[in-house]
């Protein structure tokens, strides 16, 4: 069967990793978390406590990453740091991080190495723009801020009782307006992305609704 990379991009919990593991799971590729990758480089960064002003502190820093994922969980210089990446601190810092043209380069040259095989799901901001341009099936997933804000909470509350709706709902729209105006490669919807809003819909019918495009354009059907 024809193998083909999928790019699943949009703003913050839109719910792109859920959708991105699941479908993965369903076509037995494998599943890559680009915004992990950019929250562990934070996680460094935040470690070092590096200058981010400084590009030569930066580009120094970035020679001593690497990245892997070991079961879909990042690992960070051989530690697994997803709980770590997950925290507050990370993600107020993250999209000042990701906005970096070096921190773009590093990882960006990492991502495309992994879908060289193909047979890829990628979730993230610019998969379908500049990571994978060529990507046989883009997706641009939606939800309304209201329903993101919620969700957002409810997965940041079960392992931080203190955290608000509010703390929450600003964190959001400050990454999404960095991430929509940052220089190098913005949040933008690829002229050949299908967008899938599921404001209103549950995780199975999401996926049902991209699994039929991926193999619509897996057997060649697909005339989108
Ligand atoms: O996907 P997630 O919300 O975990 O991503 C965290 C941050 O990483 C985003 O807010 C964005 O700043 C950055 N990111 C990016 N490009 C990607 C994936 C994530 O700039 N492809």
């Amino acid at each position: 069967m024809n193998k083909i990379i999928v790019a699943i991009d949009g703003f913050s919990s839109t719910g792109k990793s859920t959708l991105a593991k699941q479908l993965a799971g369903k076509l037995g590729y494998t599943y890559v978390d680009s915004g992990a990758m950019y929250r562990a480089i934070t996680l460094y960064f935040l470690d070092k406590e590096l200058d981010l002003k400084s590009s030569t502190e930066v580009e120094d820093s970035l020679a001593h990453i690497e990245l892997r994922f070991e079961d879909n969980l990042i690992c960070l210089n051989g530690q697994k740091v997803h709980e770590q990446i997950r925290t507050m601190s990370v993600a107020n810092l993250v999209s000042e991080v990701a906005a970096l043209p070096a921190v773009r380069t590093f990882a960006v040259a990492q991502q495309q190495k992994m879908g060289v095989k193909k047979a890829l799901v990628m979730d993230g901001r610019d998969i379908g723009t500049t990571v994978f341009p060529q990507a046989e099936l883009k997706i641009y997933l939606t939800a309304s801020e209201e329903i993101r804000t919620h969700r957002r909470y409810d997965e940041m509350k079960a392992s931080n009782s203190l955290i608000t709706l509010s703390e929450v709902a600003a964190n959001l729209a400050h990454r999404d307006l960095i991430d929509s105006t940052r220089e190098v490669s913005p949040l933008r919807m690829a002229k050949d992305a299908r967008i899938l809003d599921n404001s209103n819909m549950s995780m199975d019918e999401q996926l049902f609704i991209a699994w039929e495009w991926a193999m619509e354009r897996i057997q060649g059907t697909d005339t989108h």
